[in-house]
């Protein structure tokens, strides 16, 4: 690892036009987060990492998180296991947002289980291939009475599908949500349930992978999401901050980006491991999450638009008028 000196001379060294000739475009778009230069990320990364926030770094199934907040059990939900219940603040922010929308509409529901997230430096977590990047959550359907439960099997006679379908439908329109993995058969219920209170069928369609009508639709189905689903959002902030820390760092090699996590992991195993919070931990997360190539390192998030229906129907228009209404919780 490099002392402190050499490290900040590297950077001068960049951030004074890079005079050896390594060129390394800078012109990656800033606007979902405050304009910060190369100079300035490295210095928040090693002086007060923790004035950034959250940082996404890499990818889902590749990827490391930085400054991360633990999501907290609540009157409306429950953490299965805060070890691993570790995200982004915006991941946490949007799951807020979606499942106590969701609580207002049908209020009395049992409280949802939150399954795993991310650990508190992301990085790899088992059974799962994602989940490394603090932008990804596993949690419950809701059930009927009788079969709440975590992991529970969604049948016609255990999922409480007016409730669950809220909830999707709360992600869809109320958060930047990038996937949600839900069994088909799963989708299949929900879709009726939708269909039968009033919600535009090409919308759905839209949006539901089962029903094959649209290339890229939000709800996929994936072997294993009929006991949970799954959702991943996008984390303008996170992801911007986390690509801009890469590309700080991966200037002049600074972060040798051919460090896989497996191997990070490894050598994380040895009695060299870096204090939890030091610099060196920070720079040897940042360095496992870096993209092999950093000429095609990880962009910052383009956030599409949301997907939303073309009108809401009526009693959830009603529902939400009333909402707006009444006192903040
Ligand atoms: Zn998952």
């Amino acid at each position: 690892m490099l002392p402190v000196p050499a490290f900040w001379m590297l950077l001068a060294c960049v951030s004074a036009g890079s005079p050896s000739g390594v060129s390394v475009p800078l012109s990656e778009p800033r606007s979902l987060t405050e304009p910060r230069s190369t100079l300035e990320m490295a210095h928040s990364l090693t002086t007060d990492p923790a004035s950034l926030g959250a940082l996404s770094l890499g990818r889902p199934n590749h990827g490391a998180l930085v400054n991360a907040a633990q999501m907290a059990s609540s009157d409306d939900w429950e953490v299965v296991s805060p070890s691993t219940a570790w995200a982004t603040a915006e991941t946490i922010r949007y799951l807020e947002r979606a499942i106590t929308h969701t609580a207002k509409l049908h209020p009395g529901a049992h409280r949802l289980h939150i399954g795993d997230m991310s650990r508190e430096h992301g990085g790899p977590i088992r059974p799962h291939r994602s989940h490394q990047s603090g932008r990804d959550v596993d949690l419950g359907y809701y059930y009927l009475p009788g079969s709440e439960g975590w992991y529970q099997l969604a049948s016609e006679r255990t999922l409480d599908r007016s409730r669950s379908w809220a909830l999707v439908r709360a992600f869809v329109t109320e958060t930047d949500v990038e996937l949600i993995l839900i069994d088909q058969r799963v989708q299949r219920m929900l879709y009726d349930e939708a269909l039968a209170s009033g919600e535009d069928m090409a919308w759905l369609d839209s949006i539901f992978g089962f029903r094959k009508k649209h290339p890229e639709p939000l709800i996929r189905h994936a072997y294993g999401h009929r006991t949970h689903l799954h959702v991943r959002f996008y984390n303008p902030r996170a992801q911007s901050l986390g690509s801009q820390a890469s590309e700080a760092l991966a200037i002049r090699g600074l972060v040798p980006a051919t460090k896989a996590v497996g191997s990070l992991a490894r050598k994380n195993g040895t009695r060299n491991k870096p204090a939890p919070g030091s610099r060196e931990d920070l720079l040897a997360r940042l360095r496992a999450a870096m993209p092999k190539n950093v000429v095609t390192r990880v962009s910052a998030a383009v956030v599409p638009p949301r997907r939303l229906p073309p009108a809401y129907p009526g009693a959830i228009a009603a529902a939400r008028a009333t909402l707006q209404q009444a006192p903040a919780r």
